[in-house]
């Protein structure tokens, strides 16, 4: 696997996202943290663990061009 994680600046969506599949890094909620630094900590924590966990077969974007077609 050589997914990586990404920015991606696109007109709907900026932020991080996967090199190898559509999955990209929502923040829920605002960051917690008493400090900017400690608030970037968990930011990154959190996006990490996200992006570690997630599954690329899940968030193919085959998947989705691939949608079954109506005949
Ligand atoms: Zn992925």
């Amino acid at each position: 696997m050589s997914r990586k994680l990404i920015w991606i600046e696109q007109p709907h969506f900026r932020g991080f996202g996967c090199s190898e599949c559509s999955w990209r890094f929502e923040p829920s909620g605002a960051p917690t943290g008493t400090s900017f630094d400690e608030m970037m900590r968990n930011f990154e924590l959190k996006r990490d663990k996200e992006f570690a966990s997630h599954i690329c077969a899940d968030h193919s974007q085959e998947a989705m061009h691939s949608a079954p077609i109506k005949r």
